[in-house]
């Protein structure tokens, strides 16, 4: 089924003759405007867009001689300028040029012929008889195909190694809550703010709890003064000194470095997630039940959600309910 509906998809879009670049416009939205502002993301985060997915191979008819990356170290006007120049037809297929078993060019003037050798030298004698087909390959999997992971992993290995927050997966913690942390950590929820900078209408981007400061991520789990009072009880349930921090990612990196003992760390680290989940749930109680809890109720909620995750979730924990209400360390 999966084969069909590729083979449908492939077939309305031209997928099979249109270039990776060629298939969004600028302005027109859409999902393949969305995949294709990937690339700048990608681009910041210094992975370049042929790594993810990559034309190897194309229809001769179909692919620009000079400037589609059909060899795979960059196209080759950029590689050869020289001969680029000296082309006739710029715009010229690798049909124009490689065919029946041998070379054919069109240069305005004749270039040096160690320069033409050296192309033919790069375009290698695989491509005279070849008559491969059209295919897409992603250069950080082993197998050439492209699946999220792979993606996620590169990124991660990208941010930590620039200093940003490394977001650990918790196996305690249900799914969806690691997943809103870790787009929590990165601004991306949907909250008023970002909503309307994303050019959606809503009434009003102040802040529901507190009424004062803008509704921002960063708002909503650090700054607001019922964020605040949350935190303040949760710290001193867990007999730690609250750590001054306004970005979301900052009080997970205090997490991640606290104490000595692994297990403990663990579940502060679970206690973060729960809380910035409970938070968020808390705001969302207001806007669409209206329905206002207290910062003690938010934290006694805290408790027991966290408690119920590492006592199903976690291997070697015989967590007390008792105790933990004492203190959870
Ligand atoms: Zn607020």
């Amino acid at each position: 089924m999966l084969l069909r509906w590729n083979k449908v998809v492939t077939s309305i879009h031209n997928l099979a003759s249109r270039r990776a670049y060629n298939l969004s416009n600028n302005f027109i939205l859409g999902v393949w405007n969305n995949i294709a502002r990937v690339k700048s993301e990608l681009v910041k985060r210094d992975i370049p867009m042929s790594a993810i997915i990559r034309r190897t191979i194309n229809y001769r008819e179909e692919t620009l001689f000079w400037s589609d990356d059909w060899l795979g170290n960059g196209p080759l006007k950029l590689r050869f300028p020289k001969l680029y120049t000296l082309e006739s037809q710029k715009k010229c297929k690798i049909s124009d040029h490689i065919y029946d078993g041998g070379f054919s060019w069109s240069w305005s003037r004749q270039p040096l012929s160690q320069q033409v050798n050296r192309l033919i030298q790069a375009i290698g004698s695989t491509w005279l008889n070849s008559s491969k087909e059209y295919s897409q390959t992603c250069d950080l999997a082993s197998n050439d195909c492209f699946v999220v992971d792979v993606g996620r992993r590169r990124l991660k290995t990208t941010l930590s190694g620039s200093g940003n927050c490394s977001f650990g997966w918790l196996k305690e913690t249900p799914i969806k809550v690691s997943c809103f942390v870790w787009r929590a950590i990165q601004n991306c929820i949907p909250s008023a703010l970002s909503l309307n900078h994303r050019g959606i209408n809503t009434d009003l981007v102040t802040c529901g709890e507190c009424n004062t400061d803008e509704e921002s991520a960063d708002h909503i789990i650090c700054g607001c003064s019922f964020a605040r009072f949350t935190w303040e009880w949760i710290f001193i349930w867990c007999f730690i000194l609250l750590p001054y921090f306004d970005k979301t990612g900052e009080v997970l990196e205090f997490a991640t470095v606290w104490g000595n003992c692994p297990k403990k760390k663990k579940v502060l680290l679970g206690i973060c997630y729960g809380t910035i989940w409970s938070l968020w749930q808390a705001r969302n109680g207001i806007i669409f039940n209206q329905n206002q809890i207290t910062p003690e109720k938010a934290v006694d909620i805290i408790k027991s959600s966290v408690f119920i995750w590492f006592k199903r979730r976690s291997n070697g924990g015989i967590y007390n309910w008792v105790d933990w209400c004492k203190s959870p360390s």
